[in-house]
Parts: C-alpha cells; structure tokens; sequence
C-alpha cells in the first residue's frame, strides 16, 4: 500500500475533524462532512456505476465544494480523475471526454448542458438536470457517518489524475499524473512556503502562527489551484476559500470576511488585488503570504507588494502542468535579492539546462530547462510521440529557455515557441516585456514575432497604459534605449484599451494577440 497517495490524504484530513476545510460564498464544510461526501460518492461510483481501478472520471464545474468531493471520490475509487477546464466550450468539453475515455462525468448545470451531447452518464449539481442525467444529490442519497471508502489496492506509481495543460502554445495534452505525484505536492509546496515565511525573518502579517486559511483565486481543474492550494490544505488542517471565479473586489471582501492568512494565484491576481480603488478600504491584516506563479512576475510586482502590503512573505513558483505543480520558488531574502529569478529548485527536483543536442551547459548559458523528480508525471495521455520527445531518460524538457547562476538560482528567459528570432539574433520576449514594465506608465505587456521579409521577424510590443497615462511609441522605445540591445527594440508598438486576453492561467494568450493585431 503507498502511504503518500490521495487515499491516505483524504483519511488524515478526517482527523481535521469539525474545523472548516471548504468556504464557498455562505458554505461552510468541514473536514469531517466533506470525508463523508467524498466516501459516500465513491461508493455510489463503484456500485451504481461499476468504476474500477484505472478506469476515468471527469470532473467539469467551477470551483464549488462539489469538485472537490467529485475529485476525491474519483481517486479514492480507484479511479483516474480528470479534471476539465471549465471555460472550455461544448466542443472542447466533448474533445476531453473523448480524448480520457470518461465512464462517468460529474458537472454543474452549466457544464452539464455542453456536456450532455457525449451520451456519458452525467452526476449534476448546481443547476439544472438534463435528460438522462441524474441529480448529484439523488446519488448521494443518505450519507452516513460510518462510511468507508472503497476498497482498493492502489501502488505509488499507478495512475491518478488526467489534467490537460493550458493550451497556451497549442492544443491543451492530457497530462497523466500518478498517486506519488499527488503525494508529493502537498509536502513540496508546504516546505516552499514555510521557507518562504522563514526567511521572511519576522512575523509576517497579524496572522503568523495562526491557521492558514487560503483564498484561491485560480481554477481547480489547474494543478496550481488543485495541488498547491487544495491537497495542500487538506494536508495542513487549514482551510480553502472559494470563489466562482476571479474578482478583485470579492476577493478583498473575502480576505477580511474570511481573516485569509494566504492568497495563492497567478501573478495578476495580486496586481489587480493591489490596483483596485477600494484597496486600501479593507482590512488586510490578516493577510501574510502570497504565492503565486504559472506565468512571469515582472520584479515590479515585488516592489509593489513590498510597498503596499509590507511584512508579507511573497513568494514566485514555477511549475508546469507536468511537475504537479511547484517545481522551483523564490521566496524571502532570496526573492528580494533576486526578483527576476524563479529561485531555487523544489528540495524533491533536480534541474539542469541543456542544448538542443541534451548536452548540459555551464551556469550563465542560456537553454531548455529540464526538470527530474517524483513529481514529474507519467507522460501524455494518448500522445505517445510527444511522450517520448518530452520524457527523455528520466528528464522533463520543459520547453521553456532558462539559465542558472553560479548560485544555482534559475531565470527563466523565455518559452522556447515564443522567442523571436530577428535575423539569427535571438530575441526572448520575457526579457524584452520586463523591460517595458520597468516603464511606470506601462499596465501590461506583451511581445510578438511580427513577420519581417528579409529579417524573417521583427519585434512587436502590445503595450496596455496605466488609467490616465499617455506615451508615444518613441518615448517607449527611448525609454527601452537605455535597457536592452537596440535589436531587441520592438519596431511596432500597439496600445490596447483594456486587460490584455488571458487564460485562466494568467497567461497571455499570445496567438489570439497576434490574430487581433496582425491579422495572422
Ligand atoms: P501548453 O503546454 O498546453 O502549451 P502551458 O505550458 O501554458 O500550455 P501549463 O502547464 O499550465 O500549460 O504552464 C506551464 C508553463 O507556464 C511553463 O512551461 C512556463 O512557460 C510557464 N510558467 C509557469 N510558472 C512560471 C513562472 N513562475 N515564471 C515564468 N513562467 C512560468
Ligand atoms: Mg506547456
């Protein structure tokens, strides 16, 4: 029997007792009701619906307490549980289910309706039933105290869970992950976080020492928000706040209703949070550490955090949909003294950058980052041509350019696909975007490939200003004069009103970028 998997999570959670472990808006669950729910699911999963080992159940709804009894019960059956986005449209939902083969599907109303096409039996909550599909309450029938969950021989490395990646740079793949990838997250992201509060090297906010409550302002059909935040807490006793999706001002109204100890998210979300008129009208006392990563923090950031929300612990994760979450962080002095690097790797990963041969290179040289460890998933799910370029004896690659330092601290340049090469010079946008967003007037930003006859490419920004504020592409581009190499300059510049497009994820949907601006 492995004693890391889900299973022995969900049964230590049950220790947790009456404390509550899911908020949502007026709900309150603890740790005990949500044990029963799960448990008594499960049994309904394998009786009612015949789900064995290894067979697929998927998951499609905003984040309510639902998702995570529905997600719990999938693997404590046995089960490979497959989380679907939710944003996807009814297309995008069908090519999931196909694509993990689902025997049962769980939704609410809204996903329910996309979802009803397949012919997949269908659990619904929230919402209302469709034809053939039967209510989640109905199924749940009596739940009782003495429950039990199902029994299972289960192995470290059989698989658990199917989440799809973010689709940033092509079609999202289904990652199969397994239960020591689910067993590891909690321990890898609770040491990230307390280093990070460490370090911080006093008590961080009114709430150090107190129960950790967390505002999760990202989706949990992401590895970040179910990983990092979700198993995490049922890990730590605390308790997870839930929002139906991301808003600034609710989430302020949250963190002083709730005395939310930590925020995890995207590095936007902690930007708006700081943006918003009503900012400084809430108490955010509480408040002490925030995470967040999945997408490159500007440094400005930092010093945005540090000037309005002073003695927190901030801290940056890197990972992937393919290392379970948090796979390399930066927290504390270290983030201080480095703000534009991802920090050090986890304490399960090894890292390592390499050249497009697979040979290692030196500190300070710039190539793909590749990740090892327990964390690593299994591979892709039906893709094994992709499995065997991206899994190479042991070793994930990334897809992303990075370098480490004499230190061992590891930057990360740019994603391999966006990188812009403009007459055999490599342009990394990452770089380029930092620079804009040393610019006070710059909100956001984000750089394109723009296509150049002789030199194949040229630069383009897509730059969205501060409310109020006005500059000229020449200003922009003298400003940048004096930071980065001329050829690096980009030659277009595009202001944009309103949020630039991006995913859940907090990731700047590029392609859409490119189509809105270029017509491509
Ligand atoms: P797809 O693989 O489908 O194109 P995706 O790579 O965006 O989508 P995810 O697994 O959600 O899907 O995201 C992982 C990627 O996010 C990393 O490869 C990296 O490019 C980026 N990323 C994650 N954390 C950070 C960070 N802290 N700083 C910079 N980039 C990050
Ligand atoms: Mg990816």
């Amino acid at each position: 029997h492995a004693p890391a998997h889900f299973r022995a999570l969900l049964e230590m959670s049950r220790f947790h007792g009456d404390k509550v472990f899911l908020v949502y808006e007026d709900e309150h669950i603890t740790f005990e009701e949500h044990f029963r729910r799960a448990a008594t699911l499960a049994g309904r999963l394998v009786e009612e619906y015949g789900v064995a080992k290894g067979d697929r159940v998927a998951v499609a709804m905003r984040n309510y307490p639902e998702w995570v009894v529905a997600f719990s019960a999938a693997l404590a059956a046995g089960a490979i549980a497959v989380p679907l986005n939710a944003w996807w449209t009814e297309a995008e939902l069908a090519y999931g289910v196909r694509d993990s083969g689902a025997k049962v599907l769980i939704a609410d109303g809204e996903r329910a309706v996309r979802l009803a096409p397949t012919g997949v039996p269908l659990i619904v909550t929230r919402g209302e039933v469709p034809a053939g599909a039967r209510a989640f309450d109905e199924v749940m029938g009596e739940v009782v105290a003495d429950v039990k969950l199902p029994d299972v021989e289960l192995a470290p490395d059989d698989p658990a869970t199917i989440f799809y990646t973010s689709g940033t740079t092509g079609s999202p793949k289904g990652a199969l992950g397994s239960h020591r990838n689910i067993g590891q997250a909690p321990m890898t992201v609770a040491y990230g976080m307390m280093k990070a509060v460490a370090m911080a090297g006093k008590d961080v906010g009114a709430a150090a020492g107190a129960r950790r409550i967390t505002l999760l302002t990202v989706p949990l059909f992401h590895v970040t928000g179910c990983f990092s935040a979700m198993t995490t807490t049922m890990f730590s006793g605390g308790g997870l706040v839930l929002m139906y999706k991301w808003d600034p001002e609710q989430a302020l109204r949250l963190i002083e209703r709730e005395r939310v100890t930590a925020m995890i998210g995207v590095p936007t979300n902690a930007w708006q949070l700081m943006s918003h008129p009503d900012f400084g009208k809430y108490d955010l006392s509480s408040l002490s550490t925030l995470g967040y990563g999945g997408a490159p923090a500007p440094p400005k950031l930092l010093e945005r955090i540090t000037t309005n929300l002073p003695n927190r612990a901030p801290s940056n994760g890197y990972g992937m949909t393919e290392t379970s979450a948090l796979a390399i962080g930066n927290g504390g002095a270290d983030y201080h003294a480095k703000p534009d690097s991802i920090g050090l790797p986890s304490a399960v990963v090894d890292v390592r950058v390499v050249d497009p041969m697979g040979a290692e290179l030196p500190p300070g040289e710039v190539g793909e980052l590749c990740v090892r460890g327990p964390n690593v998933i299994l591979g892709y799910w039906n893709k094994p041509e992709a499995t065997a370029q991206t899994f190479v004896d042991g070793w994930l690659h990334t897809g992303d350019l990075a370098r480490i330092d004499d230190e061992g601290f590891v930057y990360i340049v740019d994603r391999a696909k966006d990188m812009v090469i403009r007459g055999g010079e490599n342009v990394y946008c990452a770089e380029v975007e930092a620079a804009l967003f040393e610019h006070p007037a710059v909100d956001d930003a984000a750089v394109i490939g723009v296509p150049h006859d002789e030199l194949g490419e040229e630069v383009g920004a897509v730059v969205r200003l501060a409310p109020g504020q006005t500059v000229t592409t020449e200003e922009l581009q003298g400003f940048l004069a004096e930071r980065i190499a001329k050829f690096k300059i980009p030659v277009h510049v595009w202001f944009r009103e309103g949020e630039l497009p991006r995913n859940p994820g907090g990731k700047i949907l590029k392609t859409h970028l490119r189509r809105e601006v270029l017509g491509l």
